[in-house]
């Protein structure tokens, strides 16, 4: 039940114990972090486009030690996030070439991914995370020499101390072979402490139908408590083909799923800002996110990543509350429907849930 007379601050919303099933970490950096990372290369291939006002700031940072105050360097990070999104938006395809220009040079090294993955548990902390599912692609890390383990230590280093539940999950690109297929399914299987899920990712409208092909290489994962997700029906309306593949081989959840609102039965990580930025839709209120929600999908909320958006998850619940008029209770339910979809064990599951119900039951709603 709404209620539309409850109004929030950003701070009500950061401090609501939230789970979150769909971020990628590779779209979640701190802005600061990769201007960072490149003043410590001297820039040298770095990105064209980045400002020249934050390379001159963060090459002065570099060299002389906090010659700028911490302000005008947030300042100029929060700029050049801008920047990013712009690059990224529009399509899709203009999002995940941003991931490829700007950041991923700067996740092909043990210390930059460990210290990646440990800045994203401590932000996700503030926003209010209480157990989350982390994903990534472990074989774009392996450009200047990591192996494919290599990198998975080196994101383990930077979650193995988090004050909350974390899992990891390994995604394959639609374009990849089934031969690397088959490598990134044994590698979860060997890192299956740390890794609950496996997930179909990249450019669906470029590389539509390959789940066949990738059901065949993670399917048997399960056995080992291995689940599976696929991002669907981001960009492409749902297919036959594949609903057949859902339905035989039991997959119920779906990565955005927004253009699935005649299917049914499924969890739905929906990602409202990612999907305004990639251009789905032209703007948060003409996100179906709300009417999927009222038809009484399976939905839960999700960033998709923080940096390419200008988000986090307290964002997109102020953005539901402001837009759609979401209340206290509508945030409960969809987290709720996110921590029973998600991959961790039940015993974390019960943990996570008491910390849910004592907290919303605080904020004095009715819960059924
Ligand atoms: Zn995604």
């Amino acid at each position: 039940m709404l209620n539309r007379q409850e109004s929030f601050e950003l701070s009500d919303l950061q401090a609501l114990p939230k789970v979150l099933l769909h971020e990628h970490l590779d779209c979640s950096l701190r802005p600061a972090t990769i201007l960072e990372l490149w003043a410590e290369q001297d820039f040298v291939n770095a990105p064209k486009d980045i400002p020249p006002s934050a390379i001159k700031a963060f090459m002065t940072k570099s060299s002389h030690n906090s010659l700028l105050k911490d302000t005008s360097l947030a300042s100029i990070s929060q700029q050049y996030q801008q920047h990013l999104s712009y690059c990224a938006s529009t399509s899709l395809a203009s999002y995940l070439q941003a991931i490829s220009t700007h950041v991923l040079p700067l996740m092909q090294s043990r210390n930059n991914l460990t210290r990646i993955a440990r800045e994203r548990i401590e932000d996700a902390v503030a926003d209010g995370i209480v157990a989350m599912e982390l994903r990534f692609a472990p074989q774009l890390h392996t450009i200047d020499g990591l192996s494919l383990r290599e990198v998975m230590d080196a994101v383990i280093a930077g979650i193995i101390d988090a004050p909350i539940p974390v899992k990891l999950a390994i995604c394959a690109l639609r374009h990849e072979q089934k031969e690397l297929f088959d490598v990134l399914a044994q590698l979860a299987y060997e890192y299956r402490d740390f890794v609950s899920l496996v997930d179909l990712a990249g450019d669906e409208k470029k590389y539509p139908g390959v789940l066949n092909t990738w059901l065949e290489s993670f399917f048997n994962l399960r056995e080992y408590g291995i689940d599976l997700t696929v991002h669907l029906w981001e960009t492409n309306e749902p297919q036959n083909d594949d609903l057949i593949r859902l339905d035989q081989y039991q997959i119920k959840r779906i990565g955005h799923g927004i253009r699935g609102s005649r299917q049914n039965g499924y969890i739905l990580e929906i990602c409202p800002t990612s999907n305004v930025v990639t251009g789905q839709f032209a703007s948060f209120i003409d996100h179906p996110v709300d009417l999927l929600y009222r038809q009484g999908k399976n939905v839960t909320i999700n960033t998709d990543g923080t940096l390419f958006t200008c988000t986090d998850l307290s964002v997109e619940y102020a953005k539901l509350a402001n837009y759609f008029g979401w209340s206290f209770a509508d945030f409960y339910k969809v987290n709720v429907t996110a921590l029973e979809a998600s991959s961790f064990s039940s015993r974390t599951k019960a943990q996570v849930l008491s910390k849910l119900n004592s907290q919303y039951e605080s904020k004095q709603i009715s819960l059924t």
